[in-house]
């Protein structure tokens, strides 16, 4: 029993449908699937019937988008309340946030000399909320740059010239938020991202016991970008604080070169996950009454 907790769609930087993301995980033999576009639920209806189909357990998710202290942080959200009004009204915000940010990135790059039609990026988002990939991809198809991670290293990089910050609670706040709509929040990549020779946008120990505060579920200790020696240090982390250990591939179909189904997590993880939401659930009602 292995499932696939972390994969993109069109619906937010993934170039595939939901129902293309089940028959890949069937494909792949894996037993369940996640469904966890950037701030958003949008895809998860089509994931749900097509999981079906394919005989596949699906698991509704979301990657949250989270700041800390100017550095983003991902939060991921299982098995939340799509009714819930306050996660509800933080992806609306983010996707605003999104789009005036994308207008701002596009009048640095411009400042920079290199010039990316607006029109040519929201085609790429379709409906999507737009994030920097589009961006990316647009650079691409324009000639400025051969790949999107050239133009993550020249331009879009956190703290790079092109890059603009975007709202976003804090992590903790996100993970609060997750909580709240009933779910079980777990932080993604805490290994960061490998960046040529070097690994960019890790978590801090200080960092993950604030969010074990908050009420943390796991870690995605086996996150498919992550070195043998970042997973077995992970790991240990988890280990020492009690948190379940996730793998998965993070998924975003042609836009990565990462196969879904890469990194998976077992059955036994995802029972133990779903059984944190129960008892997430026991917190909710006692605090209910308790007003
Ligand atoms: P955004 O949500 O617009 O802030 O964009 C975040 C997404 O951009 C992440 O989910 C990654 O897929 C991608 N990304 C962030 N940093 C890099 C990087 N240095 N190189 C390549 N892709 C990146
Ligand atoms: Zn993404
Ligand atoms: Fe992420
Ligand atoms: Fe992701």
């Amino acid at each position: 029993m292995r499932f696939d907790l972390h994969t993109h769609s069109i619906h937010s930087d993934g170039t595939t449908t939901p129902a293309e993301n089940a028959a890949l995980a069937a494909g792949a033999g894996l037993s369940g699937l996640a469904l966890t576009d950037h701030d958003t639920l949008a895809g998860w209806d089509e994931a749900r019937d097509a999981c079906a189909r394919h005989g596949l357990d699906f698991v509704p998710g979301i990657e949250l988008s989270t700041e800390d202290d100017g550095a983003s942080v991902h939060v991921l959200g299982y098995w939340i309340d799509p009714d819930d009004p306050d996660l509800a009204a933080e992806n609306a915000r983010l996707r605003v946030s999104r789009s005036d940010r994308a207008g701002q990135i596009l009048a640095r790059l411009a400042d920079l000399g290199v010039v990316v039609d607006p029109a040519a990026v929201r085609a790429i988002a379709g409906t999507a909320p737009i994030g920097r990939p589009h961006i990316a991809q647009a650079m691409v198809e324009v000639g400025v740059v051969a790949s999107l991670d050239e133009a993550f290293d020249r331009y879009l990089a956190d703290g790079g010239p092109a890059w603009v910050v975007k709202h976003a609670v804090s992590p903790e706040d996100g993970v609060r938020l997750i909580r709240g709509a009933g779910g079980v929040a777990v932080l993604a990549h805490p290994g960061g991202h490998d960046d040529g020779e070097v690994r960019v946008g890790g978590a801090s120990l200080e960092l993950v016991d604030r969010l074990v505060g908050a009420g943390l579920a796991g870690l995605e200790a086996e996150h498919a970008g992550h070195a043998p020696g970042t997973v077995s240090y992970w790991r240990r982390v988890a280990a020492d604080r009690g948190l379940v250990v996730t793998g998965s591939s993070d998924f975003h179909g042609s836009r990565k070169g990462v196969r879904l189904g890469a990194s998976t997590t077992s059955g036994e993880a995802v029972d133990v996950l779903r059984g944190r939401r129960a008892a997430v659930d026991a917190d909710a009602a006692e605090r209910r009454e308790s007003w």
